[in-house]
């Protein structure tokens, strides 16, 4: 089915469009569906827009992967179904490969959505040929020339487990999640609360710039940067955007939704 451009939720209907495409193509799972549906929710009350403090996040985000020395960028089926060549472009401009990871990992699924994404002419791993510590699921499972080895990882719709362990293995972590109340999101170095579909492209034009940056002012834009403070204001951001719809609510006519 077309979605019109002019329907008023045109954007969200076509995100739900390339999940059920991935879906059909192997690389979403049904899970993957549900994990969209959290997501959402959280962007409906963010006000399905990037705010000041996701703008600066990511901006610590690229920041941090410009100065690794072995950045990588892990993908999930989600994230591939939903920005793939966004992605593509990111691990370009970072230089920074992709990684497939999987929680609902098979051989199949992992070379499909690796395959999915090299349609973006992009270097992707996908071994799963080594195992992080002090996981028990499949996300575990990582390629030795990536994930492994990674000093900086960005992780988008990740899970609580794997970010700690991440963390636990000596690793900083640049996590994309809609929800500041998740463990991931308490767990990350930097945590970026924003849609990834907002995010990605915004961290393509910030790498392309901040590239030309001395690693002096990449270390300061880190320094000035506290991830706590930062997920207090996504959560009070959250508050202000409900306050204001509520008094809308009561009183149309002399407030602003
Ligand atoms: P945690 O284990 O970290 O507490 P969780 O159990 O709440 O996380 P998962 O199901 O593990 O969540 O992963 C889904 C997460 O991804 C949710 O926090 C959701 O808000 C987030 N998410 C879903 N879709 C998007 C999206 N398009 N962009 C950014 N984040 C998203
Ligand atoms: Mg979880």
């Amino acid at each position: 089915m077309q979605i019109p451009p002019s329907h008023p939720r045109y954007f969200s209907l076509l995100m739900r469009k390339k999940l059920v495409e991935g879906f059909e193509e192997g690389v979403v799972v049904l899970e993957g569906l549900i994990a969209h549906g959290r997501g959402e929710t959280f962007d409906y009350i963010l006000g399905e827009v990037t705010r000041d403090f996701a703008m600066e996040a990511e901006r610590a985000g690229v920041a941090l992967m410009l100065l690794a020395k072995r950045p990588v960028i892990s993908v999930n089926g989600n994230a591939a179904a939903l920005a793939a060549e966004e992605l593509a472009e990111l691990s370009k401009a970072l230089n920074a490969p992709l990684e497939v990871n999987l929680f609902h990992w098979s051989r199949k699924r992992a070379d499909t959505v690796k395959k999915w994404l090299e349609r973006f002419d992009c270097e992707v791993l996908a071994a799963g040929d080594a195992e992080l510590e002090g996981i028990e699921h499949a996300r575990r499972i990582v390629d030795s020339r990536g994930i492994y080895i990674a000093d900086v990882v960005l992780v988008a719709l990740e899970d609580g487990d794997r970010c700690e362990a991440l963390r636990r293995a000596g690793k900083k972590v640049v996590a994309i999640d809609l929800n500041p109340l998740s463990r991931t999101a308490r767990m990350a170095d930097v945590s970026i609360v924003d849609n990834i579909v907002r995010a990605i492209p915004n961290m393509i034009e910030m790498a392309k710039n901040m590239k030309k940056l001395e690693k002096e002012e990449l270390e300061r834009i880190l320094s000035n940067y506290d991830n706590g403070i930062m997920l207090k204001r996504a959560i009070e951001s959250i508050r202000d955007y409900l306050t204001g719809m509520a008094s809308f609510h009561q009183n149309p006519e002399t407030s602003t939704p």
